[in-house]
């Protein structure tokens, strides 16, 4: 069971973004908000830290998911590179807060 279990997460790990994006929409309401409360518990420590975030009015977090900013219109560099979220979750975009969320940039082929 044990290693049935870590293979299932090496398989998750190894992930494009796309199909880990599928496999968290079977998730519960539950799971999906709780999800979403550790995304932005990450994020404040880059997003919150960032120079295209600080200065703006800016309080929302984890753009990857909920997409463009409608405060920060400058970018002045982007820390989701460093956020362990873009590996988790496979994310190869940056800029989400001006660009949209990391699944309207593969919807649009991005
Ligand atoms: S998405 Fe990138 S550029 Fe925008 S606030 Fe977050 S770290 Fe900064
Ligand atoms: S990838 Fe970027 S937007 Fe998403 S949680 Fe990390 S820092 Fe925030």
């Amino acid at each position: 069971m044990v290693k049935l279990m870590s293979d299932l997460e090496e398989n998750f790990k190894n992930l494009p973004f796309e199909e880990k994006i599928k496999i968290m929409d079977k998730m519960t309401e539950k799971q999906k908000r709780d999800a979403f409360d550790q995304v932005k518990y990450i994020c404040k420590d880059y997003c919150g830290k960032c120079p295209s975030y600080e200065g703006t009015g800016e309080t929302n977090l984890a753009f990857c998911s909920i997409g463009k900013s409608s405060l920060i219109k400058e970018e002045k560099g982007c820390l989701c590179g460093q956020c362990p979220i873009s590996k988790q979750m496979s994310l190869r975009w940056v800029n989400y807060c001006t660009q949209g969320s990391a699944l309207e940039l593969s919807k649009a082929g991005k």
